[in-house]
């Protein structure tokens, strides 16, 4: 049998982050048209067991027991299976050994389930949480995220804030944006939504990797511009832009040009922004040349400003 657990992986979000597959197949109760992990192959929301949880704890903490022995460290034990996590009905036992080992626990959930009291009581135990709000009038959710049949998108939300009233732990929450979508009103939806959350970080994508479905790509920059800012006008500096959430380092590159770009991948700048930060490091505007040139930024208008974005690869 191979082995469930993978990395540790660069994550933007999670520092040195070890992966944990704890789900097998394609199983999810979500099919997303943007999914990197291909179409759903079986779309469930039957809780059930995938792998003999102590053999999984077992198999965590023999990797983690070898990084260390190497002098590597991680942040976060991640599971983040190529499915839904929570449909792992041993998620909250799993957590919770390897908690006790004295490691940190984190879940990429879509957040589906959190209608459910045993799954709110089991992604409790996680020192971080991140869920999934692509949409949230039912039309574009469906069509997005196309769900199990009987799942509900008012359940869902309703769900994820009485975790969010209980939860301890850090919760994020991302969004994926995808073209041939109008934003214009979804976007402001979101952000109540989202903000009634409280979440700590709040996370907007593209996708960056081939989707189940060849007619997915990511929107304009101007779309998720206008996104970002109506995001930012509700929640606030917590908002972040990620081209490439495993993204690693940029070592290719000169040290202002690696700065500008480390936070254009997470935040637009305003230009008049990126000349204050070169001026702080003696370097000029050709650093921009430089980056719109290798094809790793764009220079955009919006709102009769110019902004800085990184260019999703
Ligand atoms: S929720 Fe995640 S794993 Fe499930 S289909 Fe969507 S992107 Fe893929």
């Amino acid at each position: 049998m191979s082995s469930p657990v993978f990395g540790p992986v660069p994550s933007r979000r999670l520092g040195r982050s070890l992966g944990v597959n704890n789900v097998t197949g394609k199983t999810c109760t979500y099919n997303c048209v943007y999914c990197q992990a291909g179409r759903t192959e079986d779309l469930t929301i039957r809780r059930r067991r995938f792998y003999d949880p102590e053999w999984l704890i077992d198999q965590v903490l023999r990797r983690v027991d070898e990084l260390e022995k190497q002098g590597e460290k991680i942040d976060y034990v991640t599971f983040v299976p190529n499915g839904e996590p929570s449909l792992d009905i041993n998620v909250g036992r799993e957590a919770s050994a390897i908690k006790e080992a004295g490691l940190r626990v984190a879940i990429i959930s879509n957040g589906s389930l959190l209608w459910m009291d045993d799954v709110r009581s089991d992604l409790g135990v996680f020192d971080l949480v991140s869920v999934k709000l692509d949409a949230v009038t039912p039309r574009l959710w469906r069509i997005i995220n196309r769900p199990y049949l009987h799942l509900s998108i008012k359940e869902i939300i309703n769900g994820m804030k009485a975790f969010s009233e209980t939860f301890s732990g850090e919760l994020l929450t991302e969004t994926m944006l995808i073209n041939n979508i109008d934003y214009a009103i979804e976007a402001k939806l979101l952000a109540e939504t989202i903000a009634s959350l409280r979440p700590s970080r709040v996370y907007i994508m593209v996708p960056v990797r081939p989707p189940a479905e060849q007619y997915v790509e990511p929107p304009s920059t101007k779309t998720v511009l206008s996104v970002y800012e109506r995001f930012r006008e509700r929640i606030g500096d917590k908002v972040y832009y990620l081209t490439d959430p495993e993204e690693g380092s940029f070592t290719a590159l000169g040290s202002a040009e690696r700065e500008v770009l480390s936070i254009i991948s997470v935040h637009p700048l305003r230009l008049d922004q990126v000349v204050e930060i070169l001026e702080k490091r003696g370097a000029g505007m050709d650093v921009v040349d430089k980056l719109v040139s290798k094809g790793l930024a764009t220079i955009i208008e919006y709102m009769g400003r110019k902004y800085l974005v990184r260019r999703s690869r």
